[in-house]
């Protein structure tokens, strides 16, 4: 039996229990045994994970751990430059889509609003969650962390506050998507593409009020849900101005 030690940085240690935080914390273990195996037996998916020093060496998650070997865990954006060591994860994806777990139907509808492909099936089982999110390149986002810890998810993001809006702005900023927003392009049930259609063409759908008082319309490719900018766009302006961190409107 060999016995190492691990320390993990920041908010990574919100994953471990109360008495077990900001301290070092001895695991004994059979060598050889992978680095992953350790910092997973401790409850921290290897997604949360943006570096590991190995006696004082930046090294990956496959590593082999030996008596006596010291392990230090930092998290994505713990505020140190480590920009000459080994970062853990795969390169970036170029265009961020996702594809949100059963938990979380709301996130994925405002994702949608911001414009990112975001797919939400609350009947999927995790393997086939993990095996379409791979296919497809999809960074997967859940509250669970027992998905993440599966060895075949290769992006994904622990979603740690409960309200949706809050939530939101988490995975706005773990993500950094505000460049990459193209609000009001998406449809919020679907996920379809929205386009312009003229007044005329939806008419016969429209109630009469909005016949009266407004004139330009969008329409889903996919399930052809009509939008326009009536009472509910002014709040759903404001929550795309907070998710992005824009400055409010003088009114
Ligand atoms: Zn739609």
């Amino acid at each position: 039996m060999a016995e190492a030690t691990i320390r993990f940085y920041a908010e990574l240690n919100d994953f471990l229990p109360l008495a077990r935080r900001r301290q070092d914390i001895g695991v004994y273990f059979d060598p050889p045994c992978p680095l992953r195996h350790l910092v997973e037996s401790l409850g921290v998916p290897h997604t949360e994970i943006e570096l590991v020093l190995l006696n004082g060496n930046s090294v990956d998650l496959e590593a082999p751990v030996d008596d006596g070997d010291r392990i230090a865990v930092y998290p994505m954006f713990e505020a140190l430059d480590v920009t000459p060591l080994l970062r853990l994860r795969p390169a970036p994806l170029r265009e961020p889509r996702f594809f949100a777990d059963a938990q979380l139907g709301r996130l994925a509808g405002y994702l949608r609003l911001l414009g990112f492909d975001t797919l939400y099936q609350n009947r999927i089982g995790d393997a086939a969650l993990v095996e379409l999110a791979n296919a497809e390149r999809r960074i997967i986002l859940t509250r669970d962390r027992r998905l993440l810890m599966r060895r075949a998810v290769t992006h994904g993001c622990h979603v740690r506050p409960v309200k949706p809006i809050e939530q939101l702005a988490y995975v706005v900023e773990r993500c950094d998507l505000v460049r990459a927003a193209h609000p009001f392009t998406r449809c919020m049930d679907c996920n379809g593409l929205l386009h312009g259609v003229a007044k005329q063409a939806v008419w016969e759908q429209l109630e009469p009020a909005t016949r009266i008082h407004y004139d330009a319309f969008w329409q889903c490719d996919h399930c052809a849900r009509i939008y326009w900018k009536g009472s509910h766009y002014r709040a759903l302006q404001r929550l795309v101005d907070t998710a992005l961190g824009r400055a409010e409107q003088p009114a």
